[in-house]
């Protein structure tokens, strides 16, 4: 396996790029959040479909952000 230490733009975390399958990011959170900032600049993508699964996940992060940043919470469901 190939290492190449790179940080993720997200979170500042160090990792290794090709462990990752969220590349550039360390994982699949980051890759969300960025996304959902993203989507929240008005930079609107006419034809960028998400997954259900990636819609589900990024409303669940914003909605995380919007109440409480410090507190996880995994029992949603
Ligand atoms: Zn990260």
């Amino acid at each position: 396996m190939k290492i190449l230490n790179v940080t993720c733009p997200n979170c500042k975390k160090e990792f290794n790029y090709y462990s990752s399958e969220f590349r550039p990011f360390c994982n699949e959170r980051c890759r969300l959040i960025d996304l959902g900032q993203w989507l929240n600049e008005t930079y609107t993508v006419p034809v960028h479909k998400l997954t259900l699964e990636e819609a589900e996940a990024l409303e669940q992060i914003i909605h995380e952000k919007d109440k409480n940043p410090g507190e996880e919470d995994d029992s949603t469901n």
